[in-house]
């Protein structure tokens, strides 16, 4: 969604309302995957601060994602905060600036509603707080089953070093 910021560029403490839905698409991040099946709603408001624009909203609704235990289906609820500072490619703000930038008069409010969202919720969503999560050995799922695995294993990027233990073991 964009939205038009120009009745408060100029006007120092000017302030625009949001209430708005954003309507993200899907996202993949760090091997996570996200649906939206409806829009999220935003709340708070856009201000000129005198120098840039303040952000300040809340962002509410439902995401699909998986578990991040155990990778089975989750709706959760989302309720994130944003505080982000926005300014114009054309005042002059330099990138290293802990700001968002735009051009012209409208700011793309579903990006940085999508990043937030990321930065915020990465790994965060369980199927249940006790989950626990697939066997590292044979993959199932400990929460349906118990599959009797020795769960000793060691990941096969040790065994290197396990090599190098055991024949220290000899050794002694
Ligand atoms: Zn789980
Ligand atoms: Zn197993």
């Amino acid at each position: 969604m964009l939205l038009d910021v120009s009745s408060i560029l100029k006007i120092q403490g000017a302030k625009i309302e949001l209430d708005d839905n954003i309507g993200l698409h899907g996202a993949e991040f760090l091997g996570e995957s996200y649906r939206f099946s409806e829009p999220l709603r935003i709340k708070g408001d856009i201000y000129n601060n005198g120098q840039s624009l303040t952000l300040n909203a809340r962002v509410t609704g439902k995401v699909e994602t998986e578990c991040a235990r155990c990778l089975s289906p989750v709706v959760a609820d989302v309720d994130i905060e944003i505080h982000e500072l926005l300014s114009r490619v054309e005042d002059g703000a330099s990138e290293d600036e802990d700001i968002i930038l735009f051009d012209g008069h409208e700011v793309e409010l579903d990006e940085i509603v999508a990043d937030n969202f990321l930065m915020n919720t990465s790994g965060k969503y369980l199927c249940s707080d006790g989950c626990m999560g697939l066997c590292p050995v044979c993959g199932s799922n400990l929460n349906e089953v118990d599959c009797g695995c020795d769960r000793e294993y060691i990941d096969p990027r040790w065994l290197g070093l396990k090599d190098i233990m055991d024949r220290r073991d000899d050794e002694n």
